[in-house]
Protein backbone atom coordinates (compact mmCIF):
# COMPACT_ATOMS: atom_id res chain seq x y z
CA UNK A 1 0.00 0.00 0.00
CA UNK A 2 1.88 3.37 -1.37
CA UNK A 3 0.66 4.91 1.45
CA UNK A 4 3.07 2.79 4.15
CA UNK A 5 5.92 3.26 1.98
CA UNK A 6 9.13 4.88 3.72
CA UNK A 7 11.52 6.81 2.21
CA UNK A 8 13.14 3.88 1.19
CA UNK A 9 10.35 2.16 -0.38
CA UNK A 10 9.94 4.90 -3.13
CA UNK A 11 13.20 5.27 -3.87
CA UNK A 12 13.40 1.58 -4.39
CA UNK A 13 10.42 2.30 -6.78
CA UNK A 14 11.74 5.22 -8.41
CA UNK A 15 15.29 3.57 -9.38
CA UNK A 16 13.27 0.58 -10.62
CA UNK A 17 11.66 2.91 -13.00
CA UNK A 18 14.54 4.43 -14.13
CA UNK A 19 14.64 7.32 -11.95
CA UNK A 20 17.14 8.75 -9.71
CA UNK A 21 16.61 7.87 -5.91
CA UNK A 22 15.61 11.12 -4.49
CA UNK A 23 12.76 11.41 -6.88
CA UNK A 24 11.48 8.78 -4.30
CA UNK A 25 12.28 10.70 -1.39
CA UNK A 26 10.47 13.91 -3.16
CA UNK A 27 7.59 11.63 -3.48
CA UNK A 28 7.28 10.51 0.34
CA UNK A 29 7.86 14.61 1.02
CA UNK A 30 5.18 15.64 -0.81
CA UNK A 31 2.92 12.69 0.91
CA UNK A 32 4.08 13.48 4.60
CA UNK A 33 5.58 16.97 4.86
CA UNK A 34 2.91 18.56 2.43
CA UNK A 35 -0.27 15.80 2.74
CA UNK A 36 -0.56 15.76 -0.96
CA UNK A 37 -1.99 12.59 -1.83
CA UNK A 38 -2.14 12.72 -6.09
CA UNK A 39 0.55 12.38 -7.88
CA UNK A 40 -0.90 15.07 -10.66
CA UNK A 41 -0.14 17.67 -7.91
CA UNK A 42 2.97 16.67 -7.38
CA UNK A 43 4.60 19.31 -10.67
CA UNK A 44 8.10 18.29 -9.18
CA UNK A 45 7.75 15.64 -11.52
CA UNK A 46 7.41 15.37 -14.79
CA UNK A 47 3.57 15.19 -16.58
CA UNK A 48 5.07 11.48 -17.93
CA UNK A 49 6.03 10.13 -14.66
CA UNK A 50 3.20 11.75 -12.71
CA UNK A 51 1.04 9.59 -14.74
CA UNK A 52 3.48 6.64 -14.35
CA UNK A 53 3.18 6.77 -10.64
CA UNK A 54 -0.55 7.54 -10.62
CA UNK A 55 -0.94 3.97 -12.58
CA UNK A 56 1.42 2.13 -11.20
CA UNK A 57 0.60 3.34 -7.13
CA UNK A 58 -2.69 4.54 -6.56
CA UNK A 59 -3.13 5.95 -3.63
CA UNK A 60 -6.84 6.74 -2.30
CA UNK A 61 -7.46 8.12 1.87
CA UNK A 62 -10.44 7.13 3.72
CA UNK A 63 -13.46 9.29 3.33
CA UNK A 64 -14.19 11.09 6.26
CA UNK A 65 -17.97 10.43 6.51
CA UNK A 66 -19.18 11.83 9.64
CA UNK A 67 -17.82 14.69 11.93
CA UNK A 68 -19.01 15.29 15.47
CA UNK A 69 -17.52 18.45 17.57
CA UNK A 70 -17.63 18.31 20.93
CA UNK A 71 -17.46 21.38 22.87
CA UNK A 72 -14.54 21.06 24.44
CA UNK A 73 -12.76 21.41 20.62
CA UNK A 74 -12.34 17.78 20.06
CA UNK A 75 -13.81 16.45 16.62
CA UNK A 76 -14.86 12.67 16.23
CA UNK A 77 -14.35 11.30 12.97
CA UNK A 78 -15.76 8.45 11.29
CA UNK A 79 -13.99 6.95 8.14
CA UNK A 80 -15.04 4.82 5.92
CA UNK A 81 -12.43 2.46 4.41
CA UNK A 82 -12.22 0.92 0.77
CA UNK A 83 -14.20 -2.12 1.47
CA UNK A 84 -17.10 0.28 3.65
CA UNK A 85 -15.76 -0.94 6.99
CA UNK A 86 -15.79 2.04 9.43
CA UNK A 87 -13.06 2.94 11.79
CA UNK A 88 -12.85 6.03 13.98
CA UNK A 89 -10.05 8.62 14.60
CA UNK A 90 -10.31 11.02 17.17
CA UNK A 91 -8.95 14.69 17.08
CA UNK A 92 -8.23 16.22 20.68
CA UNK A 93 -6.99 19.83 21.02
CA UNK A 94 -4.36 20.85 23.56
CA UNK A 95 -2.71 23.55 25.94
CA UNK A 96 0.95 24.91 25.50
CA UNK A 97 1.38 23.16 28.68
CA UNK A 98 0.44 19.51 27.72
CA UNK A 99 2.95 19.84 24.92
CA UNK A 100 5.63 17.88 27.06
CA UNK A 101 5.58 14.18 26.11
CA UNK A 102 5.11 13.38 29.72
CA UNK A 103 2.09 15.04 29.91
CA UNK A 104 -0.15 13.63 27.06
CA UNK A 105 -3.82 14.30 28.20
CA UNK A 106 -5.85 17.41 29.52
CA UNK A 107 -6.83 17.38 32.44
CA UNK A 108 -4.80 16.95 34.77
CA UNK A 109 -5.75 16.81 38.19
CA UNK A 110 -2.97 16.26 40.40
CA UNK A 111 0.69 16.30 40.12
CA UNK A 112 3.26 14.87 42.48
CA UNK A 113 2.64 13.74 45.74
CA UNK A 114 0.62 14.98 48.47
CA UNK A 115 -0.39 17.18 46.56
CA UNK A 116 -4.79 17.94 46.96
CA UNK A 117 -6.19 16.80 43.71
CA UNK A 118 -7.47 20.24 42.59
CA UNK A 119 -8.30 20.52 39.54
CA UNK A 120 -5.51 21.89 37.06
CA UNK A 121 -6.77 24.01 33.66
CA UNK A 122 -4.02 23.61 30.88
CA UNK A 123 -3.39 27.37 29.59
CA UNK A 124 -5.54 27.74 26.24
CA UNK A 125 -3.90 27.92 23.05
CA UNK A 126 -5.15 29.38 20.03
CA UNK A 127 -6.81 26.52 18.57
CA UNK A 128 -5.11 24.19 16.20
CA UNK A 129 -1.27 24.68 17.18
CA UNK A 130 -1.26 21.59 18.94
CA UNK A 131 -3.31 18.75 19.34
CA UNK A 132 -3.26 14.74 19.95
CA UNK A 133 -4.84 12.51 17.38
CA UNK A 134 -6.46 8.94 18.49
CA UNK A 135 -6.15 6.43 15.98
CA UNK A 136 -7.45 2.83 15.47
CA UNK A 137 -5.60 -0.21 13.84
CA UNK A 138 -8.35 -2.45 13.87
CA UNK A 139 -12.59 -2.13 12.64
CA UNK A 140 -13.06 -3.82 15.77
CA UNK A 141 -11.82 -5.75 18.81
CA UNK A 142 -12.01 -9.23 19.96
CA UNK A 143 -10.21 -8.34 23.26
CA UNK A 144 -13.73 -7.55 24.72
CA UNK A 145 -12.83 -5.41 27.84
CA UNK A 146 -15.89 -4.92 29.65
CA UNK A 147 -16.20 -1.52 30.08
CA UNK A 148 -15.42 -0.91 26.34
CA UNK A 149 -18.21 0.19 23.69
CA UNK A 150 -15.82 -1.03 20.98
CA UNK A 151 -15.13 -4.30 22.99
CA UNK A 152 -18.95 -5.08 23.43
CA UNK A 153 -19.96 -4.84 19.69
CA UNK A 154 -17.03 -7.66 18.81
CA UNK A 155 -14.43 -8.23 16.22
CA UNK A 156 -13.22 -6.73 13.09
CA UNK A 157 -10.76 -6.67 11.00
CA UNK A 158 -6.99 -5.81 11.31
CA UNK A 159 -5.97 -1.96 9.73
CA UNK A 160 -3.31 -2.05 6.68
CA UNK A 161 -0.63 -0.03 7.34
CA UNK A 162 -1.13 1.87 4.84
CA UNK A 163 -5.00 2.65 6.15
CA UNK A 164 -3.72 3.67 9.69
CA UNK A 165 -1.32 5.98 7.76
CA UNK A 166 -4.42 6.83 5.27
CA UNK A 167 -6.12 7.73 8.55
CA UNK A 168 -4.28 10.05 10.01
CA UNK A 169 -4.04 11.56 6.81
CA UNK A 170 -7.27 12.34 6.01
CA UNK A 171 -7.58 13.54 9.87
CA UNK A 172 -4.78 15.97 9.03
CA UNK A 173 -5.71 17.52 5.72
CA UNK A 174 -8.53 19.16 8.11
CA UNK A 175 -6.38 20.53 10.50
CA UNK A 176 -3.53 20.87 8.46
CA UNK A 177 -1.48 23.54 10.72
CA UNK A 178 -1.89 21.51 13.70
CA UNK A 179 1.39 20.05 14.75
CA UNK A 180 -0.10 16.54 15.74
CA UNK A 181 0.55 14.44 18.62
CA UNK A 182 -0.11 10.49 17.72
CA UNK A 183 -1.79 7.73 20.53
CA UNK A 184 -2.54 4.49 19.59
CA UNK A 185 -6.24 4.25 21.24
CA UNK A 186 -8.48 4.40 19.33
CA UNK A 187 -10.62 1.02 18.30
CA UNK A 188 -8.65 -2.25 18.52
CA UNK A 189 -5.30 -3.68 19.86
CA UNK A 190 -2.53 -2.77 18.52
CA UNK A 191 -0.33 -5.42 19.61
CA UNK A 192 -2.86 -7.80 17.47
CA UNK A 193 -2.17 -6.02 14.73
CA UNK A 194 1.63 -5.49 15.31
CA UNK A 195 3.11 -5.97 11.80
CA UNK A 196 0.77 -2.88 10.31
CA UNK A 197 1.16 -0.61 13.01
CA UNK A 198 5.14 -0.84 13.17
CA UNK A 199 5.02 0.06 9.26
CA UNK A 200 2.97 2.63 10.08
CA UNK A 201 5.17 3.92 12.30
CA UNK A 202 8.22 3.64 10.49
CA UNK A 203 6.48 5.96 8.00
CA UNK A 204 5.52 8.07 10.94
CA UNK A 205 8.78 8.10 12.73
CA UNK A 206 10.02 10.04 9.93
CA UNK A 207 8.15 13.48 10.31
CA UNK A 208 7.07 13.17 14.20
CA UNK A 209 9.66 12.43 16.78
CA UNK A 210 8.86 9.16 18.25
CA UNK A 211 8.64 10.83 21.74
CA UNK A 212 4.62 12.31 20.51
CA UNK A 213 3.66 9.28 19.39
CA UNK A 214 1.97 6.69 21.95
CA UNK A 215 0.92 2.54 21.70
CA UNK A 216 -1.54 1.67 24.00
CA UNK A 217 -1.82 -2.00 24.69
CA UNK A 218 -4.57 -4.07 27.09
CA UNK A 219 -1.48 -5.92 28.48
CA UNK A 220 0.12 -8.92 25.23
CA UNK A 221 3.78 -9.00 26.76
CA UNK A 222 4.94 -10.39 23.60
CA UNK A 223 3.94 -7.18 21.74
CA UNK A 224 4.90 -4.90 24.41
CA UNK A 225 8.53 -6.81 23.79
CA UNK A 226 8.38 -6.18 19.60
CA UNK A 227 7.47 -2.33 20.05
CA UNK A 228 10.71 -2.28 22.78
CA UNK A 229 12.61 -3.76 19.40
CA UNK A 230 11.48 -1.72 17.18
CA UNK A 231 14.34 1.43 15.67
CA UNK A 232 12.59 3.83 17.08
CA UNK A 233 10.80 3.28 20.03
CA UNK A 234 7.44 5.24 20.68
CA UNK A 235 6.09 5.55 23.88
CA UNK A 236 4.19 2.69 25.64
CA UNK A 237 1.14 2.72 27.68
CA UNK A 238 -0.25 -0.38 29.14
CA UNK A 239 -3.90 -0.98 30.26
CA UNK A 240 -4.03 -1.66 33.54
CA UNK A 241 -7.32 -1.56 35.00
CA UNK A 242 -6.97 -3.70 38.67
CA UNK A 243 -4.38 -4.59 40.58
CA UNK A 244 -5.78 -7.72 41.53
CA UNK A 245 -5.73 -10.56 39.16
CA UNK A 246 -9.28 -11.68 39.78
CA UNK A 247 -10.91 -8.21 39.50
CA UNK A 248 -8.62 -7.63 36.16
CA UNK A 249 -9.79 -10.73 34.80
CA UNK A 250 -13.56 -9.77 35.15
CA UNK A 251 -13.25 -6.74 33.55
CA UNK A 252 -10.32 -7.53 30.87
CA UNK A 253 -10.83 -11.40 30.32
CA UNK A 254 -7.88 -11.31 28.10
CA UNK A 255 -5.56 -11.33 31.71
CA UNK A 256 -6.85 -15.56 31.85
CA UNK A 257 -3.88 -15.60 28.89
CA UNK A 258 -1.68 -12.89 30.13
CA UNK A 259 -1.76 -12.84 33.72
CA UNK A 260 -0.06 -9.29 35.17
CA UNK A 261 2.90 -11.01 36.20
CA UNK A 262 3.57 -11.62 32.90
CA UNK A 263 2.48 -8.04 31.44
CA UNK A 264 4.31 -5.97 34.32
CA UNK A 265 7.35 -7.97 33.51
CA UNK A 266 6.79 -6.82 29.83
CA UNK A 267 6.75 -3.40 30.98
CA UNK A 268 9.96 -3.57 33.25
CA UNK A 269 12.16 -4.96 30.13
CA UNK A 270 10.93 -2.52 28.17
CA UNK A 271 13.41 -0.41 26.62
CA UNK A 272 12.98 3.04 28.17
CA UNK A 273 15.12 6.15 26.78
CA UNK A 274 16.32 8.48 29.43
CA UNK A 275 13.34 10.23 30.84
CA UNK A 276 10.15 8.52 29.32
CA UNK A 277 8.30 6.43 31.44
CA UNK A 278 5.24 3.99 30.64
CA UNK A 279 1.97 5.39 31.03
CA UNK A 280 -0.28 3.00 33.09
CA UNK A 281 -3.66 3.19 32.37
CA UNK A 282 -6.34 2.72 34.75
CA UNK A 283 -10.30 3.05 34.07
CA UNK A 284 -11.38 3.84 36.98
CA UNK A 285 -15.24 2.06 37.60
CA UNK A 286 -17.65 2.72 40.30
CA UNK A 287 -17.46 0.28 42.62
CA UNK A 288 -15.16 -1.69 40.42
CA UNK A 289 -11.80 -0.55 41.19
CA UNK A 290 -12.14 2.74 41.83
CA UNK A 291 -11.85 2.14 46.09
CA UNK A 292 -8.52 3.70 48.43
CA UNK A 293 -7.51 0.64 49.37
CA UNK A 294 -7.47 -0.54 45.15
CA UNK A 295 -5.51 2.41 44.81
CA UNK A 296 -3.23 1.03 47.67
CA UNK A 297 -2.82 -2.49 46.03
CA UNK A 298 -2.08 -0.46 42.41
CA UNK A 299 0.62 1.54 43.97
CA UNK A 300 2.25 -2.23 45.51
CA UNK A 301 1.68 -3.40 42.56
CA UNK A 302 3.34 -0.88 40.11
CA UNK A 303 6.00 -0.45 42.90
CA UNK A 304 9.58 -0.09 41.57
CA UNK A 305 8.52 0.50 37.63
CA UNK A 306 9.07 3.60 35.68
CA UNK A 307 5.36 4.02 35.25
CA UNK A 308 3.29 7.71 35.47
CA UNK A 309 -0.33 6.65 36.36
CA UNK A 310 -3.16 7.96 34.28
CA UNK A 311 -6.35 7.94 35.79
CA UNK A 312 -9.59 7.79 33.19
CA UNK A 313 -12.70 8.16 34.83
CA UNK A 314 -15.12 5.75 33.32
CA UNK A 315 -17.43 7.22 30.58
CA UNK A 316 -21.27 6.29 31.30
CA UNK A 317 -22.99 4.30 28.49
CA UNK A 318 -26.12 3.24 29.27
CA UNK A 319 -26.57 1.64 26.18
CA UNK A 320 -24.27 -0.44 26.03
CA UNK A 321 -22.66 -0.72 29.03
CA UNK A 322 -25.89 -0.70 31.16
CA UNK A 323 -23.69 -2.25 34.08
CA UNK A 324 -21.16 0.29 34.71
CA UNK A 325 -21.25 4.06 36.30
CA UNK A 326 -18.15 5.91 36.54
CA UNK A 327 -16.84 7.17 39.81
CA UNK A 328 -17.81 9.79 41.91
CA UNK A 329 -15.70 12.78 42.42
CA UNK A 330 -14.91 12.03 45.97
CA UNK A 331 -13.65 8.58 44.76
CA UNK A 332 -11.87 10.01 41.92
CA UNK A 333 -9.69 12.55 44.26
CA UNK A 334 -9.62 9.95 47.36
CA UNK A 335 -7.61 7.29 44.87
CA UNK A 336 -5.68 10.19 43.45
CA UNK A 337 -4.35 11.26 46.61
CA UNK A 338 -4.09 7.87 47.59
CA UNK A 339 -1.38 7.14 44.62
CA UNK A 340 -0.23 10.56 45.23
CA UNK A 341 0.83 10.25 48.78
CA UNK A 342 2.83 6.78 47.15
CA UNK A 343 5.08 9.34 45.50
CA UNK A 344 3.35 8.50 42.23
CA UNK A 345 2.74 11.11 38.87
CA UNK A 346 -0.68 10.85 38.53
CA UNK A 347 -2.71 12.64 36.21
CA UNK A 348 -6.75 12.21 35.38
CA UNK A 349 -7.50 12.42 31.73
CA UNK A 350 -11.23 13.13 31.19
CA UNK A 351 -11.95 11.70 28.01
CA UNK A 352 -12.18 14.13 25.47
CA UNK A 353 -15.74 14.55 23.41
CA UNK A 354 -18.07 12.70 26.21
CA UNK A 355 -20.89 15.07 24.11
CA UNK A 356 -19.76 13.23 20.54
CA UNK A 357 -19.14 9.85 22.11
CA UNK A 358 -15.53 10.24 21.45
CA UNK A 359 -14.63 9.54 24.74
CA UNK A 360 -12.46 6.22 25.59
CA UNK A 361 -13.92 3.03 25.18
CA UNK A 362 -16.93 4.60 23.28
CA UNK A 363 -15.66 4.05 19.82
CA UNK A 364 -16.71 2.18 16.81
CA UNK A 365 -20.40 2.55 18.20
CA UNK A 366 -22.13 4.89 16.69
CA UNK A 367 -20.62 5.21 13.11
CA UNK A 368 -21.31 1.33 13.06
CA UNK A 369 -24.59 1.30 14.62
CA UNK A 370 -26.16 2.92 11.64
CA UNK A 371 -25.07 -0.31 9.47
CA UNK A 372 -25.64 -2.29 12.20
CA UNK A 373 -29.81 -1.13 12.30
S1 LIG B 1 -10.21 -1.19 25.62
FE1 LIG B 1 -8.94 -1.44 23.76
S2 LIG B 1 -8.27 -3.60 23.86
FE2 LIG B 1 -10.00 -3.44 25.27
S3 LIG B 1 -11.80 -4.00 24.02
FE3 LIG B 1 -11.59 -1.77 23.91
S4 LIG B 1 -10.42 -1.39 22.07
FE4 LIG B 1 -10.13 -3.55 22.61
Amino acid sequence: MPLAFTPKDWESRAKEMGLPAFRGRQIFDAIHRRGVTSFEAMTELSRADRRRFQDLFPMALPEVVRREASADGSVKYALRLSDDALIEAVFMPRGEALASAESEFADARAEGPGGRSAAIRPPRTPPGERATLCLSSQTGCAVDCRFCVTGRLGAGRNLSGGEIVGQYLAVRREHPDTSLSLVFMGMGEPMLNFENVAQALKVFTKTISPRRITVSTAGFPDGIRRLGELEKVPNLAVSINAADERTREEIMPVTRAHPLAEVLAAMKAFPLPPRRRITAEYVLIDGVNDSVEDAKKLGRLLRGLPVKINVIPLNPDPRYLPEFQPPSETAIDAFVEELARQKYTVTVRRSRGPDSYAGCGQLKGRAADSRRR
